[in-house]
């Protein structure tokens, strides 16, 4: 079988069960059975397929066809433009989630300054993406993070160890017990209400729930970390949050009741809202380091 074969057919069966990006799918999966890449892939139509690999494919495509994430499969996923390495363990690093990197650099880049940013956390890391991004994009912060999570922090560390990013990580449910203060947190929280988390575990979806559910309307954990969050920050010290966009504006409206100003909501690609931030007036009287 020649590559265009593999992926035709590939992309037929993966189509057939009503799978979204069958031919994307296919060709990712293709080029880890082949051990290349899908730019190497796409010059190399007409090459044929040794039967080992063809085996290897049909496995990799009986994964999907199971429901199962390319990204799970394949156990990594770019994110900002690094490769982060994922599993059951942890949710996979969404692109809805570069708006916020985008946001917190160029608040970072802001200050710089007038009241430099250094002490910079993540809430309920996961993968590491948004710490590990921000510590690598802006090598003097000092960035830290945690989860709740024991797979999460192996996951983090994992992902910390690969990209040479050696940051602290604790165990922790959002803010409870973090030593802070921090002059900026971000976070990309659990937000979704317990249907839409209960719909994907009866769906099948492998993304631990735990990173999921928000509770009934999903905005459970934002409430707490919101609340949490003015104890650990200093003055004028920024906070930013990612939500679903039929969020944004009971989140924006804690941030302001909390104490926060300039609030805004920013969009993610498709042009919805998606990150809210706010910088806080007052915290308890602490300066900038
Ligand atoms: N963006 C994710 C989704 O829609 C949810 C992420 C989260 O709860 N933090 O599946």
């Amino acid at each position: 079988m020649t590559v265009r074969g593999a992926l035709q057919s590939g992309a037929a069966s993966l189509r057939a069960r009503s799978i979204d990006t069958p031919f994307l799918d296919a060709t990712l999966l293709l080029a880890e059975a082949l051990a290349t890449t899908k730019e190497r892939l796409f010059a190399a139509y007409s090459d044929e397929i040794s039967p080992e690999r063809a085996e290897l494919f049909q496995r990799l495509l009986g994964e999907r066809l199971s429901g199962r994430p390319v990204s799970y499969i394949r156990r990594r996923k770019e994110f900002f433009g690094r490769e982060f390495y994922v599993d059951e363990r942890v949710l996979v690093p969404r692109p809805d989630s570069e708006p916020l990197v985008e946001a917190a650099l160029r608040i970072i880049d802001g200050c710089e300054r007038v009241a430099p940013i250094r002490r910079v956390h993540d809430v309920g890391t996961g993968s590491g993406c948004l710490a590990l991004t921000l510590a690598l994009e802006r090598p003097y912060l000092a960035v830290s993070a945690s989860d709740l999570s024991p797979g999460a922090e192996e996951v983090f560390r994992i992902n910390a160890a690969r990209l040479a990013c050696d940051l602290p990580f604790t165990r922790a449910s959002l803010l409870s017990g973090l030593p802070g203060p921090f002059d900026m947190i971000v976070s990309n929280p659990p937000y979704l209400t317990d249907a839409e988390v209960q719909a994907m575990i009866e769906s099948g979806w492998p993304e631990p729930p735990e990173a999921l559910r928000g509770g009934r309307e999903g905005l459970d954990c934002i409430e707490q970390l919101v609340a949490q969050s003015v104890d650990c920050l200093v003055r004028d010290s920024y906070l930013l949050i990612e939500c679903a966009p039929q969020q944004v504006e009971r989140a924006a409206g804690m941030l302001t009741a909390a104490g926060y100003e300039r609030v805004e909501v920013l969009p993610d690609l498709a042009g919805r809202g998606r990150v809210v931030i706010g910088r806080l007036r007052t915290a308890g009287g602490a300066e900038r380091a």
